[in-house]
Parts: structure tokens; sequence; C-alpha cells
């Protein structure tokens, strides 16, 4: 039997560490990141098509006219979303799809989706996110001071997901989302 792939969401206060536990994620399991479309410059070492598609603010507000996005925020003074194509394709294929998304797509997604998994993933504290900003060293301390502030909002959010899973140890995370992602296929779908 051919099942079609989870749609799972996932959100994270920024410098939480969920990039390193999704790549881990996908190594063990049949997963693939969604590559969104931002309006914000690239970091050093992101590569467009990859990390994200890197796009002018004309261009995405024309897919946004063309109904190409699954959902779409702005956040911090950029844009970011996801572009429709590729999500479904791979599913029907039976990939588990993971959107690494902030808080209201993510609801976007849930009230869309209704068959979506939704998790959040949360550091140990304020301080240590605030200490892993730093650490990264890509933003400037006007801009870490933002993102605590978003982060802190955001922790508030957790309540409407599914899952809660916390980082306080790399391969800990990781086993608790896979055995959530692996819970999840083995669920009834009476509609397949
Ligand atoms: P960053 O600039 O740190 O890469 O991302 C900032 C925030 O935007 C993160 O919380 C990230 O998960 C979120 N984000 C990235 N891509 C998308 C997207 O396609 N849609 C939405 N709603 N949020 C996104």
């Amino acid at each position: 039997m051919n099942r079609k792939g989870l749609l799972l969401v996932v959100s994270a206060p920024s410098g939480c560490g969920k990039g390193t536990i999704l790549a881990e994620v996908c190594k063990r399991m049949s997963c693939q990141v969604s590559v969104s479309a931002t309006t914000r410059s690239p970091r050093p070492g992101e590569i467009d098509g990859q990390h994200y598609y890197f796009v002018t603010k004309a261009e995405f507000e024309e897919r946004i006219q063309n109904n190409q996005m699954l959902e779409y925020v702005e956040y911090c003074g950029n844009y970011y979303g996801t572009p429709k194509d590729k999500v479904e394709a791979l599913r029907a294929q039976g990939v588990h799809v993971i959107l690494e998304i902030e808080v209201q797509g993510a609801m976007q997604i849930l009230k869309r989706c209704p068959d979506a998994v939704s998790i959040f993933i949360v550091p140990p504290s304020i301080e240590t996110l605030r200490h892993r900003l730093e650490k990264r060293g890509t933003e400037d301390s006007a801009t870490i001071e933002k993102r605590i502030a978003a982060a802190a909002t955001e922790m508030q959010s957790a309540v409407h997901y599914q899952y809660v899973v916390m980082n306080d140890a790399l391969e800990n995370a990781v086993d608790d989302f896979c055995a959530i992602v692996r819970a999840e296929t083995c669920k009834q779908r009476p509609n397949e």
C-alpha cells in the first residue's frame, strides 16, 4: 500500500536549533524540508534554491497574485512563504514534507489542511536562545532583540500545536521527532 506522505508543520523560535534537528530527521526518515521563498537577504553560506528561494518583493507579490503560495506572512519586515508546487507532488510519492515555518503561517496551514501534523520545538529557556543567537553571530544586536521578543510571543503559541519537542539535547530531540513521525504514519486514515 502506497500511503501519502505526511504534511508536518514545524515551528520554533529562531536560533532554537530546528534546522539541525530537521537535517538529522531527514537523514533517518523519508522526509524532505520544503524550500520557502523569502524577500530577506541571504546570510553567509545560504544558497538560493537550497536554503530559500531568494526573491524580490515584486516577485513575491506576483506569486501571491498568481495563487502560487500555500501560505505566506510578513515576518520581521520580510515576506516568507511556502510555494505550492512540489509539496503535493512529494506527498503523492509517499515523502513526508516538512514545512519549517513561523506561527502565523502554521495557523493558516492548520486551517486549510486538517490532516497536517503540527510540532513546536522549544529551547530549554529564553536565555539559552539568546546565547545561541549571539553565538551564531549572523544578526546584529538590534535584530537579535527583535527576534528574542518575537520568540517570547511565539512560545505562547505552542499550545496550538499537537506536539511539543524540547531541544535540550540534539539526540533526544531528534529521537522524539522521529517517534512522532513514526506514530503518525501508523495512525488510521479512514479517508485514504
Ligand atoms: P529566518 O529568517 O531565521 O530564516 O526565518 C525567520 C522565520 O521565518 C522562522 O521562524 C522560519 O521558520 C520562518 N519561515 C521560513 N520560511 C517560512 C515560510 O515559508 N512561511 C512562513 N510562514 N514562515 C517561514
